[in-house]
């Protein structure tokens, strides 16, 4: 196997891999994952068992070496059930990257700024390669609202945004959010639009509450109110 960046410091193949399905031949999706486990060494060995049934095309290392495990061309196991612009099957339109991070379960560390460097290096030639737009850059909380935290509230999207790999969505929050009606109505509309699988019918209902509690978890921390823009 070849790495598909010149960013890669070493290749370590995973056996769970297929084809890209359903008429998707190159990816146009980013979905950005926190491994959770205690060490990068536990992530690796189970990201590369065929037992596990999951896989990643990379994996970036606290200290920002970057692993690749899956070539591009492939299908990785790193969604699940997920659902982004009206589409399952996100595994065989994204590329998935995990990052080492202990994330919710280890009290959500912070994420080392030479990790965060390496990821944006990483993004901004994935992007560049397929013609990705930073639109496409995700979170697998994005995508699974009611089953996923990761990469989970520490990890600063903003240093992304700032980097152009990735695009803010609206500042909100469950508690900031309108609880119903026409502003409600509104904002499910506008996050429909950006691609989460969310109702729009102007009421709080838990899918609704799941994708809020996900748009929450890309403020680092600081929710503000939902402007209507
Ligand atoms: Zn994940």
């Amino acid at each position: 196997m070849q790495p598909d960046s010149p960013l890669v410091r070493e290749v370590r193949p995973s056996p769970n891999t297929s084809a890209r399905r359903n008429g998707h031949r190159v990816p146009d999706m980013v979905v950005l994952h926190y491994t959770g486990m205690a060490t990068a060494q536990a992530a690796l060995d189970l990201l590369c068992d065929p037992a596990s049934n999951v896989s990643a095309h990379y994996v970036v290392l606290e200290d920002g070496a970057i692993i690749q495990s899956v070539p591009e061309a492939l299908r990785a196991w790193h969604a699940g059930v997920s659902s982004w612009q009206g589409a399952s099957d996100i595994n065989s339109r994204s590329i998935g990257i995990e990052i080492v991070n202990g994330g919710h379960d280890f009290g959500l560390p912070p994420f080392p700024d030479g990790q965060i460097a390496a990821v944006i290096a990483l993004l901004a030639d994935i992007l560049a390669r397929h013609a990705i737009a930073p639109s496409g850059v995700v979170g697998h909380s994005d995508i699974a609202p009611l089953r996923k935290r990761d990469p989970g509230e520490a990890f600063p999207w903003a240093k992304l945004v700032a980097a152009g790999v990735a695009v803010a969505g609206p500042s909100t929050s469950l508690e900031a959010a309108p609880q119903d009606g026409a502003d409600l109505l509104a904002l499910q509309d506008r996050l429909w639009r950006d691609g989460y699988m969310i109702p729009v019918h102007g009421r709080l209902d838990d899918q609704t509450r799941a994708v809020l509690d996900a748009l929450s978890r890309r403020r680092e921390r600081t929710p503000v109110p939902w402007n209507g823009a």
